[in-house]
């Protein structure tokens, strides 16, 4: 059944992507990106409702000239329009986008982070139906340090303390970052250790010396830093650090339309940023 829509209307060459939440910072950004790419037209934007961008054109609202699409809040409406929809809103709306994709045979780009486990059980179950990719962090640069992550802890033993320090703009509502949660997962990969035993979170007051072999995590909040990602391996007299700073949120929107155009014509399954850009994925 995957992709049939598209199936059905093969004279149809430009793929139809929606975007959720398509008046947030990031929404803005990916109506831009659809709108300027070739092989791909708008299909229509969302907005939570109630929201005031609602009635508004999807392309003013992300700046460019008027496309005649008004910003809604029919989800079903959108999905149903969509060969893919691109999701950058609130984890708690990811289960309903899900069921809509499954129902619709609508591609998923799922770039919402702050997922609970229930949230993340959802988005399997409906990966088994159709193309999902989710990736916490969608620019090419964050990959290739998820890669090295996993290479560098590989390398060195627990005499090196690994701690990943985040920061993000004041806006952000979850911490630590999915990205940091993400390198946090390459490291423990990397050691061939599980990290819900050696993550070490939120520390405060009288923690006590810190454990060997244990993951750190801290985040840093503030103005209107787009993201920034430090990986430290602290040894004795000598340090290495991993950083990658994002100047732009281009890099994020880039990579999900990147993702959309690759998911056509893929079998259902779960995919992640790794897999759109050809590299194996950390995971394994
Ligand atoms: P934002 O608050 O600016 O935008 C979120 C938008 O979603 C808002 O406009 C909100 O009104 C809308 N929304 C809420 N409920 C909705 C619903 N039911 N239907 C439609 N729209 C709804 O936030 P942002 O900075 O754009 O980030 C959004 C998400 O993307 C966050 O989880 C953030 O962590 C994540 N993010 C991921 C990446 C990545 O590469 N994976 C990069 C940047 C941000």
């Amino acid at each position: 059944l995957f992709n049939c829509k598209r199936r059905l209307n093969p004279f149809n060459t430009l793929m139809k992507i929606g975007v959720t939440g398509c008046a947030g910072r990031m929404g803005r950004m990916l109506v831009r990106e659809v709108l300027l790419a070739d092989g791909c037209t708008i299909a229509g934007g969302t907005e939570e409702p109630g929201h005031t961008a609602i009635g508004q054109d999807v392309a003013e609202t992300a700046g460019l000239e008027a496309c005649g699409l008004e910003i809604t809040d029919d989800s079903d409406a959108l999905f149903a329009a969509s060969d893919a929809v691109i999701d950058f809103t609130i984890a708690p709306v990811t289960e309903s986008h899900t069921r809509l994709s499954v129902k619709h045979v609508t591609n998923l780009v799922l770039g919402t982070t702050g997922h609970e486990g229930y949230q993340l059980d959802t988005i399997e179950a409906a990966a088994k139906h159709i193309p999902i990719v989710k990736a916490m962090n969608f620019s090419v640069g964050v990959n290739v340090l998820f890669a090295l992550t996993k290479q560098l802890a590989g390398m060195l033993d627990e005499d090196f303390d690994i701690e990943i320090v985040e920061m993000h703009h004041r806006d952000k509502v979850d911490a630590p970052s999915g990205t940091a949660l993400e390198l946090a997962e390459a490291a423990a990969s990397g050691r061939g250790v599980n990290l819900k035993h050696v993550a070490d979170r939120g520390r405060d007051g009288i923690t006590g010396r810190r454990k060997n072999g244990n993951i750190g995590l801290a985040a840093l909040r503030g103005g209107d830093v787009v993201g920034e990602h430090d990986v430290v391996f602290a040894g004795a007299s000598e340090r290495i650090k991993l950083s990658h700073i994002a100047t732009s949120r281009e890099i994020f929107s880039k990579g999900a339309l990147r993702a959309a155009l690759w998911s056509e014509g893929m079998a259902p399954g779960l995919y992640d940023m790794l897999d759109v850009l050809g590299v194996s994925s950390q995971h394994t």
